[in-house]
């Protein structure tokens, strides 16, 4: 393949910005589009090669054929996260490749900012001053220190963050389906699993994919068997958590704060401006009026050194493709739902 053309879908002037800054190295065709890549846009792609699209845009397994049939042989996301694609429909058709690990800081640092603002209710002392109301009342927060944090997958962002946890002098316990114990030792923390982890936890912080074994793990048993008064972060994805169950332990109090960056029907509404329209989501609208949520339109990745090794290396992926080099960021449905091995060399097909 010569240049290859690349449509963009879901794309913001800051995407545009990133990367056409590094597409000066390749030289690629691109063509941006604002739309989602869907069914009713699918049509977009025809005559490019590749389609790039991000966390909102879903692709099943019709959108899939319609790709094909397009001419498109390389689905490129921009993100880490690959649960809104059929990647076992694209076997053998339509290569997926991802950005695996973009900045693991910019996400587990923004975790840490919910839980701070929460805590120490930042969001609201700011609105109480700007009024010129010093009172202090209603801003009692916690000390971090001594509490004990439960981080649930201990991958990139989830590391990044127990050692941001451990140097306030928190307790760390960790669950994942493959445990890192050599990372536990040097680092101080220890695995256990989920229900120790909900019954000791203060803090309890999501950072596992989202997958059939995940989908909705915090729902009202698991949210029952947590102390009264935790705190819930999620970065991860929305639907790792049943938001109406969360809904109902807010109301009850079980539940003392939530932070999210995610929400389970984000994409209609999150990176988007609706201040001036109605909100016709209950379940959004609900959680916008706690004191103690407070909700983020999925910003953990967006640093500025994210953003730029998001475009570093969805451009190398592409470029590995056309150059027919092993798929190192392939999303494998042969190698188990992971990244590419070495076992298959990355030509699964
Ligand atoms: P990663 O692949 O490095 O780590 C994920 C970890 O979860 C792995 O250690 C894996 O073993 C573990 N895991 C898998 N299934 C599990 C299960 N059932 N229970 C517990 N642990 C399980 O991914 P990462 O880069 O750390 O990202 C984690 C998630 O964060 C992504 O899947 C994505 O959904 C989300 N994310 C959000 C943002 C944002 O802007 N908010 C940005 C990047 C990633």
């Amino acid at each position: 393949m010569k240049s290859p053309r690349i449509a963009f879908f879901d794309t913001k002037p800051y995407d545009r910005a990133f990367f056409d800054a590094d597409n000066r190295k390749f030289g690629f065709f691109i063509k941006y589009f604002e739309e989602h890549l869907g069914p009713a846009t699918a049509a977009l792609s025809r005559g490019f090669n590749a389609v790039c699209i991000f966390v909102n845009d879903v692709v099943g397994a019709d959108l899939i054929k319609t790709l094909y049939k397009n001419g498109v042989r390389l689905i490129a996301l921009r993100c880490a996260g690959y649960n809104n694609v059929d990647f076992k429909s694209a076997f053998g058709k339509i290569h997926i490749v991802r950005v695996p690990a973009y900045s693991p800081h910019a996400v587990a640092e923004h975790a840490v900012a919910l839980m701070l603002a929460l805590n120490r209710k930042t969001h609201r002392a700011y609105h109480r001053t700007r009024d010129s109301n010093f009172s202090i009342q209603g801003l009692l927060g916690f000390d971090m220190f001594g509490k004990t944090a439960g981080v649930i997958g201990t991958g990139a962002i989830g590391r990044e963050l127990i050692r941001i946890l451990k140097g306030f002098g928190m307790h760390v316990l960790a669950y994942d389906v493959r445990p890192d114990e050599a990372f536990a030792g040097e680092t101080g923390f220890s695995y256990t699993d989920l229900k120790t982890i909900y019954r000791k936890s203060d803090v309890i912080s999501l950072h596992c994919p989202l997958t059939r074994e995940t989908y909705r793990m915090i729902n009202a048993s698991s949210l029952k068997s947590m102390k009264t008064g935790v705190m819930l972060i999620n970065t991860g994805r929305g639907k790792l958590i049943d938001t109406r169950a969360l809904i109902e332990a807010l109301k009850r109090r079980k539940v003392g704060f939530a932070g999210l960056d995610v929400y389970e029907e984000e994409s209609e509404y999150f990176f988007e401006d609706f201040s001036s329209e109605v909100i016709s989501d209950d379940v959004l609208a609900r959680l916008l009026t706690f004191p103690n949520v407070l909700v983020t339109a999925h910003q953990g990745f967006f640093t500025r050194e994210a953003l730029a090794n998001i475009a570093r290396t969805t451009l190398q992926n592409v470029d590995d493709f056309v150059r027919g080099r092993r798929l190192v960021h392939e999303i494998c449905y042969r190698c188990s739902q992971s990244v590419c091995t070495r076992k298959t060399k990355g030509k699964c097909f």
